[in-house]
């Protein structure tokens, strides 16, 4: 997935971006207010991370301008401010959790898999179709109850098309969603992923709708 990070703490954001990336997500990383609403009006991000103190645009201003433009893009608020007026402060400008720091990366990685599951309306945090299982947190996956061992792009490429339930993805759109800015793919590399799905899982599992894109069947 692709998750937008607000925070001008280079210390707090590297670490935040490294955690997040290992845990298989794409992390635009930006450090203002401003730079933070360029971003989300130019790419198609699944959560927004936001520091609430903030140069140039303060992330409750920010969040407030997101909600009145009708955007229920999921929102975790990073904030140091311990008080409970902050937090509050940033529950009713339209967050959807918050975590203070200094915070556990498990903890926030937990924190991420639960909101996206809830955008995506998945009560459950087991991805199934068909006999295919796949498990957000333990980043495992199953095939008639047998591991299938998926390099971390495969998972995430999984992932990102399981989560559509059955809708096809374009490779573009598939892109989007799997790398960041500072990470160009290669211009086969969507197509080398599916490949080596396609070998490890059977072909009837990733199915292309020609001129459409790709998708995962219900059963197979
Ligand atoms: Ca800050």
């Amino acid at each position: 997935m692709r998750l937008l990070l607000v925070e001008d703490d280079p210390m707090i954001g590297a670490s935040v971006q490294n955690g997040l990336r290992q845990e298989g997500h794409a992390v635009d990383w930006v450090r203002d207010g401003l730079a933070a609403e360029l971003a989300l009006r130019d790419n198609p991000y699944t959560l927004m991370l936001l520091d609430l103190g903030l140069p140039r645009r303060d992330g409750i201003e920010v969040l407030t301008r997101l909600r009145a433009s009708g955007s229920t893009l999921p929102v975790l608020v990073l904030t140091a401010r311990d008080a409970v007026s902050d937090r509050v402060r940033g529950l009713d400008a339209g967050a959807d959790d918050y975590l203070v720091k200094p915070f556990d990366l498990d903890e926030l990685a937990a924190r991420v898999r639960a909101l996206t599951r809830r955008q995506l309306g998945q009560a459950e945090p087991m991805l199934r179709r068909g006999r295919l299982e796949l498990d957000p947190a333990a980043h495992s996956l199953t095939l008639d109850g047998e591991p299938v061992h998926l390099s971390a792009r495969e998972f995430a490429l999984l992932k990102v098309l399981m989560d559509q339930g059955g809708k096809p993805l374009s490779r573009a759109q598939i892109e989007e969603r799997l790398y960041g800015w500072d990470e160009e793919p290669g211009s086969n590399a969507i197509e080398v992923h599916i490949h080596g799905l396609r070998r490890k899982l059977g072909a009837e599992w990733i199915r292309n709708l020609r001129g459409v894109g790709y998708y995962v069947p219900e059963h197979a």
